[in-house]
């Protein structure tokens, strides 16, 4: 066992400095200060590159065990503090016995967590067979090079009160004092990024507008009109699938191009596809951007995108599949009467894909083909998505819901329809026939 005795850390590195409970980190510019109600019985420099130091305490009748941790940010691709907790969890299902990892909670904190000012505060249970035997709690944040994650583990599982004071010294106790980013992108920054992506021919033509949400990068006259409904987009969007506005949060990069040619040519380069494979969308969205051209400022090509946009950089919800994500974005971009068109057939002569299959088809358009009748079957795909969104959205099984619903669902890992289905009983408590049963009662009427 600890001895109660020994309050100081065994050993102080050149970069780190220990005075008072208050740990420094100069390296990262990370301090950590241990809550007053802790009894600290054992601390020393974590072993490794990325374990900076560990911890070991009591707080009334619970054992924290407690470390600090950092991987570089390039490396992992880490631009928000997501991208940190995201990893955290993507490494704990490379286990085979955690390869349905999720989190239990997970939510951003507005404070001085780092680089973006905000961070992220999840936990997760640790089980022996069945019996719970401690809580994870993970804050993660972001340094200029670096992701970090103060990790406590909490043995047995906190009750309440406890559990309050963790995620209070989460919130209080770890922060960084080097330099802010700019959320609304410095000019340096912002020609960089042009300069990086652009298609070659537009050097010297870029316009870069700020809204509320977005930094628009453009060459068109349009682009304060296209703007503007970008920020309407954002507003529905928000409406329909509510998430919080977080402090700090770097500006959602738009690239509007003036002609069809312009956007091709930056698609191609950009994902290093055919001119032929570009040409078939109007807009895409991928990792941070939306990028399109301007025709119509009301196409629903762009509240399409725009939803595929904040469901990865904002809500954070890129999984269940790709039945889920086409369904959010579509009940964005299609009217009730579209759905019902599609629904209501498809309902009363059972003429759909079953959703243990539908669920696991890994891109709804790339499903070409046609269908018995002659249908084309992408088309046939998204009118499916949109109908199984909405009924979660507006029928009385769904609705109470629904919050839950799209939380669940959209942290399963893509393809996995046996976490499908366990989020849907959790949450509705029905399985796969059950939900796909509920769903052609409510659009058969
Ligand atoms: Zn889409």
């Amino acid at each position: 066992m600890f001895s109660l005795l020994l309050a100081a850390p065994v050993l102080i590195s050149a970069s780190m400095a220990q005075a008072e409970g208050i740990w420094e980190f100069e390296s990262q510019s990370l301090q950590v200060t241990m809550p007053k109600t802790l009894v600290l019985v054992e601390g020393a420099a974590g072993g490794g590159e990325q374990n900076l130091h560990n911890w070991k305490g009591t707080m009334d009748d619970f054992q924290l065990d407690m470390s600090l941790w950092i991987i570089p940010r390039q490396e992992w691709g880490m631009y928000d503090p997501f991208d940190v907790s995201a990893n955290v969890a993507f490494n704990r299902r490379q286990q085979e016995q955690h390869k349905s990892f999720k989190f239990e909670e997970e939510y951003p904190v507005e404070g001085p967590f780092g680089t973006l000012p905000y961070g992220v505060i999840a936990s997760w249970g640790e089980y022996d067979g069945t019996e719970r035997i401690s809580t994870q709690f993970i804050l993660a944040g972001l340094t200029p090079e670096r992701g970090y994650t103060f990790r406590l583990n909490c043995t047995p599982a906190p009750s309440e009160k406890a559990r309050k004071s963790i995620e209070k010294f989460l919130q209080t106790g770890i922060s960084f004092y080097g330099e802010v980013e700019n959320v609304e992108w410095d000019e340096e920054e912002a020609l960089a990024r042009w300069e990086r992506d652009r298609p070659l021919e537009l050097a010297g033509k870029l316009k870069v507008l700020r809204t509320e949400h977005y930094i628009i990068f453009t060459d068109s006259s349009s682009g304060k009109l296209f703007a503007k409904e970008m920020e309407g987009c954002y507003s529905s969007i928000q409406e329909t699938f509510p998430f919080p506005e977080v402090k700090g949060r770097k500006l959602m990069p738009v690239f509007l191009f003036r002609t069809r040619e312009e956007y091709v040519d930056y698609y191609a380069k950009i994902a290093g596809i055919s001119k032929e494979s570009a040409r078939n969308s109007k807009g895409h969205a991928w990792r941070d951007y939306y990028a399109t051209y301007y025709d119509s400022p009301v196409d629903p090509v762009h509240i399409h995108e725009a939803t595929h946009q904040i469901f990865s950089n904002r809500l954070r919800l890129s999984g269940g599949g790709s039945w889920f994500q086409e369904g959010v974005a579509e009940l964005m971009s299609t009217s009730k009467n579209e759905r019902k068109g599609f629904a209501r057939n498809a309902a009363r002569s059972e003429n759909y894909t079953p959703f243990r299959e539908f669920f696991v088809i890994p891109s709804l358009l790339g499903d070409q083909g046609r269908t018995k009748s002659g249908e084309n079957r992408s088309t046939n795909n998204y009118a499916q998505a949109a109908s199984i969104i909405d009924f979660a959205r507006h029928s009385k099984f769904g609705k109470k819901k629904f919050p839950q619903f799209l939380e669940a669902v959209g942290k399963v890992h893509r393809g996995d329809v046996e976490a499908v289905e366990a989020a849907i009983q959790h949450v509705y408590d029905v399985d796969l026939i059950g939900f796909e049963a509920e769903w052609v009662k409510y659009w058969r009427e």
